[in-house]
C-alpha cells in the first residue's frame, strides 16, 4: 500500500465537524473557528522506542498520542475540536496502521475531535506526532500562572496509578486496573470545563504531581504546603504496593493525565472528582508535609524540586 491509499483507507472520513468546512483531501483544512473564542494549540509526539515500552501495541500508541493532546487541552479549560497527525513509518506494516487508526479514534471519539489533515511519510524510525486545536472563551482560559496565597491546592482522580502500572509492565507483570491507567489514560475534559473561569491556575500531571505543581508555582510566582496523606491514591494501587512505593507514585509518578489546580474553593464547591491536599502559600517552593512534619526530599528519595 502506498501513502494515498493508506491516507483514504485509515485517516480519511474522520473530519466530519460543524466547523470543518473543507478537511482531508485538499492542500489544507479549512476550519470555520466558533466566532469570539480562544483557539488552544497543543502538539505532542510519541517516537518509537522512547516514550514507549517495546511491548506497547499500536493500537495504544494510537489512543496515547491523541489522549496526551487532549489532556493538555484540558489542562486550559477548552474543548477539543480539531487535530493533524504526522506520521512517520519505519517498515510497520497495514495491520499495525490499522491498529494505530483504531486506538486513534477511539482516544478521539469521546469529543468528537476531527482528524482533518496529515503528513505521510517513511523514515528510520516510527514517530506519530499529533497537533490540536481547542477552543476556550477568552476570559475563561486555565493558565499556570494564576495561583494567589491562600488558594487551595487540589487534584482529580487519583494520582500514582499510571506509573504502578508502568513499573507492572516493565517488570512483566499485570494488574488490568493499574496497566489500563497507563495504557488509556482519561482526559479531564469535562473538569476542565467546569474549572473554567473558576479555578486560579492549571496544570495536567503528566511527569508527576510534586514536578507539576512546582511548574504551576513557578509560573505563578508563588508556593505551597501540602499533605501528602492527603493525595488521593486508588484502592488499586494501595492492594499491590506498600505505603513508602504508593507515596512515591502518587507525589512523583507521570503519565496520570490528572489535574491539578488551584482555587478559592468556594468557587468550585460542586465540582465532582476533585480533592484538596494544600493551600498556596508566598514562599516560593513546595513545601511537602507527611502527618505535619516537612518531609525532606530528598532523604525520602524523591527527585529534588523545591
Ligand atoms: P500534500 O502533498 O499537499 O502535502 P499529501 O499528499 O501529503 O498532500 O496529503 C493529502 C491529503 O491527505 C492532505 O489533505 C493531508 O492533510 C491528508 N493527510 C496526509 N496524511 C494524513 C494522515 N496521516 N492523517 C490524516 N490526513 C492526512
Ligand atoms: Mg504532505
Amino acid at each position: 500500500m502506498d501513502e494515498f491509499d493508506l491516507i483514504a483507507r485509515y485517516f480519511s472520513g474522520h473530519d466530519k465537524d460543524d466547523g470543518v468546512v473543507v478537511g482531508v483531501g485538499d492542500d489544507g483544512a479549512l476550519l470555520a473557528p466558533t466566532p469570539g473564542v480562544m483557539q488552544v494549540q497543543v502538539i505532542d509526539t510519541i517516537v518509537e522506542h522512547v516514550h514507549f515500552p517495546a511491548s506497547i501495541g499500536p493500537e495504544d500508541i494510537g489512543y496515547r498520542v491523541v489522549a496526551v493532546n487532549v489532556s493538555d487541552i484540558a489542562a486550559m479549560g477548552a474543548t477539543p475540536r480539531w487535530m493533524t497527525l504526522a506520521l512517520t513509518l519505519s517498515g510497520q506494516d497495514e495491520q499495525w496502521v490499522a491498529a494505530f487508526a483504531r486506538g486513534l479514534f477511539a482516544a478521539a471519539a469521546p469529543w468528537n475531535i476531527a482528524l482533518v489533515g496529515g503528513d505521510t511519510t517513511s523514515g528510520s524510525t516510527m514517530v506519530a506526532t499529533v497537533h490540536m486545536t481547542g477552543e476556550v472563551e477568552a476570559d475563561k482560559a486555565l493558565l499556570r500562572s494564576g495561583a494567589r496565597p491562600g488558594d487551595t491546592v487540589f487534584v482529580t482522580g487519583t494520582v500514582g496509578d499510571a506509573a504502578a502500572g508502568l513499573s507492572l509492565i516493565e517488570s512483566g507483570d499485570d494488574d488490568s486496573e493499574l496497566v489500563a491507567r497507563f495504557l488509556r489514560p482519561t482526559p479531564r475534559v469535562s473538569t476542565g470545563l467546569l474549572l473554567a473561569g473558576r479555578a486560579s491556575a492549571a496544570i495536567d500531571v503528566s511527569d508527576g504531581l510534586a514536578g507539576d505543581l512546582a511548574k504551576l508555582l513557578a509560573a505563578s510566582g508563588v508556593g505551597a504546603d501540602i499533605d501528602i496523606e492527603r493525595i488521593p491514591q486508588s484502592a488499586a494501587l494501595r492492594a499491590r504496593f506498600t505505603p513508602a512505593d504508593c507515596e512515591r507514585f502518587a507525589l512523583t509518578g507521570g503519565d496520570d493525565y490528572e489535574l491539578c489546580f488551584t482555587a478559592n474553593p468556594a468557587r468550585v464547591a460542586g465540582v465532582p472528582g476533585v480533592t484538596p491536599i494544600g493551600v498556596v502559600t508566598e514562599t516560593a517552593g513546595l513545601v511537602c508535609r507527611r502527618d505535619g512534619r516537612i518531609v525532606d526530599v530528598d532523604d525520602a528519595g524523591y527527585r529534588h524540586f523545591a
